[in-house]
């Protein structure tokens, strides 16, 4: 559908006995495959002996009865999903990646994306290694395996690691004997663990994945923290806990998390909600019908409708078989996906003034064909609500917002954007309300930077990728 996705979603679990871990795996991939639907894998651990399988394509395509049966029991395992930028979806960047080394084998998922992976890289090519893949996660291999030579500990290598690694990351780690979890000082990516009935440890990207292997959620990972899940139980290493200021994004309750997932101690389905009443608040309009763009916009518009007393319907039907839009190479290709996806229910539109409630605009071209079915099947006026502010910056954290010239908002006014859409209004949900909603229990940090430009690390500095355009946001400021 043209939109932002998210591009990682990891899963591990450390069981106190044998067990078919790989079922469990497959359930909690299948429960965070909106993170990402490019590729996907599983590696189950039996007593230090690694079976694994990753592929290109979705969990359910990927893992069929036969390659789950191919897999015996284990104690540890991790899985999983991937979305790629254009270009990288390749077998050798599918994960987890498995590594072997002098100090034994290990597997590793990631979610995020290094600021410094470029000079990293470099760096470790220089000093002989050889990469197979273009993904973060191969360098941070490399640099937990440097760091494992002189520590004590894989779980020691890791936490020295990361005073290298700068930017986003989630890392779900698995060795012959532990289960390890990270996450980046500044805690954008979530990641939490819980425990099953039986005692097995599960850590995920999202508590949707917890839910769906029954296991309870226990707490976030906290920014900074490494935990280790081993016969000892669960341990914390917190030395790189309130080095950095919490900056978990913002996006993941705008649109990446699952609704029915706890993300930082909020649900994100109450967190859309409030961003649909706060809409509703300063963008009142005259309507018959409040409507969302399924399913990002869902919650959103269900708040939009509490807040005005306008009702909610359901004004599209969604084909979810359809594939996401964005794989689709060409304009043509596009529009036509839009209308294969979604198609107007014309008895709640037809004759109706529609408030219509998205997440996003990205490049507007996904909304205006949106706007463009609700026309032809009868609506006579389209107010078009979105429930974040204006992308006017990329993303260098794991989310694939692109650079300042893909994005409408940076390009166009609110005026052009409304016209080239084609609706009779248009409202954003303004940052301050944004941050109003986000800071509502005062105990985290967020990161908004597609929003302002106020990144929470360094930025990138080398060219080569897809973050070749730098912004000068002096110059964009003075522009606006
Ligand atoms: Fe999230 Fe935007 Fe920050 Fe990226 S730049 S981490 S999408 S809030």
């Amino acid at each position: 559908m043209n939109k932002i996705h998210e591009e990682c979603g990891v899963f591990g679990v450390y069981s106190s006995e044998v067990k078919n871990l790989a079922s469990m795996t497959y359930y909690a991939l299948y429960a965070l495959q909106h993170r990402g639907q490019d590729s996907c894998g599983i590696v189950v651990n039996d007593g230090g002996v690694f079976t694994g399988k990753k592929d290109l394509g979705l969990v359910g395509d990927v893992f069929t009865k036969e390659v789950l049966a191919s897999f015996g029991p284990g104690k540890i395992a991790v899985g999983h999903v991937r979305a790629g930028v254009k270009g990288s979806v390749t077998h050798a960047n599918a994960q987890p990646l498995v590594v072997n080394h002098v100090k034994g084998t290990m597997a590793l998922g990631f979610n995020g994306s290094l600021v410094n992976k470029n000079e990293l890289r470099t760096e470790l090519e220089l000093q002989g290694s050889i990469f197979h893949s273009t993904a973060d996660t191969e360098v941070i291999a490399y640099e937990i395996i440097k760091a494992r030579l002189n520590a004590p500990s894989i779980e020691r290598a890791v936490t020295n690691a990361m005073d290298k690694l700068k930017g986003a990351y989630c890392i779900v780690l698995m060795s012959p004997t532990k289960l390890i979890a990270a996450r980046d000082p500044n805690g954008f990516r979530p990641l939490c663990y819980g425990v099953t009935e039986d005692g097995s440890y599960v850590v995920a990207s999202e508590s949707c994945a917890l839910d769906a292997v029954g296991a309870k959620l226990v707490r976030d990972v906290k920014p900074g923290e490494v935990i280790v899940f081993d016969s000892m139980g669960v341990r914390s290493i917190e030395d790189h806990c309130n080095t950095a200021k919490m900056s978990s994004c913002i996006f993941e309750f705008v649109y990446n998390a699952r609704p029915d997932s706890i993300v930082d101690g909020y649900s994100v389905h109450e967190a859309r909600v409030e961003m649909g009443r706060y809409l509703a608040k300063k963008y009142p309009v005259e309507a018959d019908v409040v409507i969302s763009v399924p399913d990002s916009g869902n919650d959103a518009a269900i708040g939009y409708a509490k807040e005005s007393g306008i009702p909610y319907e359901l004004g599209f039907l969604k084909n979810k078989y359809v594939g996401r839009t964005f794989i689709f190479p060409d304009q043509k290709d596009r529009e036509d996906q839009v209308r294969k996806k979604l198609n107007p229910i014309s008895s709640v539109v037809n004759g109706k003034r529609v408030v219509m409630v998205d997440d996003s605009i990205v490049r507007g071209t996904t909304s205006g064909r949106v706007v463009k079915l609700l026309r032809e099947a009868g609506a006579t006026e389209v107010h078009f609500m979105v429930s974040s502010p204006p992308f006017l910056f990329p993303c260098y954290y794991g989310t694939d917002v692109p650079n300042k010239d893909m994005l409408i908002a940076n390009q166009h006014t609110l005026e052009e954007i409304r016209q080239m859409v084609g609706v009779d209004s248009l409202n954003y949900l303004d940052l301050e309300d944004m941050k109003k909603i986000a800071l509502m229990d005062g105990k985290n940090g967020f990161c908004y930077a597609c929003f302002n430009g106020e990144y929470p690390t360094e930025t990138p500095k080398s060219t080569g990728n897809k973050y070749e355009t730098k912004i000068n946001i002096e110059e964009y400021t003075k522009r606006h």
